[in-house]
């Protein structure tokens, strides 16, 4: 038998993810609302529709390596270097380069406990050692995060601003002054996947060239592109330079690279997604609120719905509106997992919603 590494052959199996196409192969049914994986159910720009149809007869060619249009475009339009940016496969692949670069099995990385599981993932796949903060007030813990960095003279502190699961979102103020304290030996991995739902005068102001952080965008939640995997991240040049020698070259496809940045090209588009999103937020807070449960406050295109009680009652929950076809999750570890997890959905996933939640909280309370 050939083999496995050691790393590998004693990594537990682990799935992040279970997709809701497993789900309904496993239920032998379909979902009627897709709302649990925030997802843009507003879908691209038509613009980036109508691109996408055009340039897919191209997809015989190799698309550029360099991904040069699109990497120009994205400077532009965070007025940072071309050297500044390096484009991948969504921000999970991004993140799996990031650990490639910087982990071995003597490097300690921080994150969250509960956070956003795919760093984690990449993290023990180069064997890695986690080190977990526990959220403070359904926040992550920037000041907890500092403190572990520096008692385990960490390579890395991995964040998401605005968070997934919870929602929650730090302000300016609070990561730029997290940025200014963090430990020299210490690089901070900033994930904004959510960043576009955010108003511009809440952006973190971070020089491109600071050489302790990389800040991760994607194309998949706001611009509405989650199955065509193009992210990219913002950092100093000495980092982007060296993703050259290690990542896939040819990792973003043609069409891709082209629905990317007609995306980009389409600001207008992208504010009236983020319009519906605040509705739809609202919409779903009000959802929770008449069924007894408790909405937490979310920069994001999900909100995370306390359900008031234990996990066991939360899965209960959860149970009951995936058992009535809607596609939802929750987060796995506590306190977090006393809630559960609701991406923004179009106003009829949110009339289905309203229409199950209720009956499912009542059997679920006896
Ligand atoms: C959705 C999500 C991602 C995934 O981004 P891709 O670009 O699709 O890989 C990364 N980080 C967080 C916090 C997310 O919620």
């Amino acid at each position: 038998m050939i083999k496995l590494t050691d790393l590998v052959d004693n990594l537990p199996s682990s799935v992040p993810f279970v997709g809701p196409e497993a789900q309904e192969r496993e239920r032998k049914r379909k979902f009627i609302a897709r709302i649990g994986a925030n997802e843009n159910v507003f879908g691209p720009s038509p613009n980036v529709l109508e691109g996408i149809r055009k340039v897919s007869s191209d997809i015989w060619m190799y698309a550029d390596p360099e991904n040069y249009e699109l990497r120009e475009a994205l400077a532009r339009h965070n007025n940072v270097d071309f050297a500044n940016i390096v484009i991948g496969e969504g921000i999970d692949g991004l993140l799996g380069y990031l650990c490639r670069m910087f982990i071995t099995p003597e490097v300690s990385v921080v994150t969250s406990k509960g956070a956003y599981p795919t760093f984690n993932y990449h993290v023990s796949g180069f064997g890695g050692n986690l080190r977990l903060v526990p959220y403070k007030n359904d926040f992550e813990d920037v000041d907890g995060l500092i403190r572990e960095a520096e008692k385990f003279k960490a390579s890395i502190i991995y964040i998401a601003n605005p968070d997934n699961p919870m929602g929650s979102f730090h302000s300016k103020k609070v990561i730029e002054d997290m940025v200014a304290s963090l430990p020299s030996h210490t690089l901070l991995c900033l994930d904004e996947a959510y960043l576009d739902f955010v108003q511009k005068s809440d952006v973190p102001v971070i020089d491109p060239e600071s050489s302790q952080v990389i800040r991760m965008r994607t194309f998949s939640k706001a611009y509405g592109l989650a199955g065509a995997r193009v992210g990219y991240a913002i950092g100093p040049k000495r980092i982007i330079k060296a993703f050259d020698k290690i990542r896939n070259h040819f990792g973003i496809n043609k069409v891709s690279q082209h629905a990317a940045k007609l995306a980009l090209e389409d600001q207008a588009y992208l504010k009236s997604v983020v319009r519906q999103v605040s509705q739809a937020r609202d919409e779903i807070s009000r959802i929770a609120t008449n069924c007894g449960l408790k909405a937490i406050p979310s920069a994001a295109n999900f909100v995370a719905v306390d359900c008031g009680k234990d996990s066991s009652f939360a899965k209960a929950i959860l149970t009951g509106l995936i058992r009535e076809d809607i596609f939802v999750r929750m987060p796995f570890v506590m306190p977090q997992n006393r809630c559960i997890r609701i991406s923004v959905g179009k106003p009829e996933d949110l009339a289905i919603l309203a229409q199950v939640l209720p009956r499912v909280v009542k059997n679920c309370t006896g």
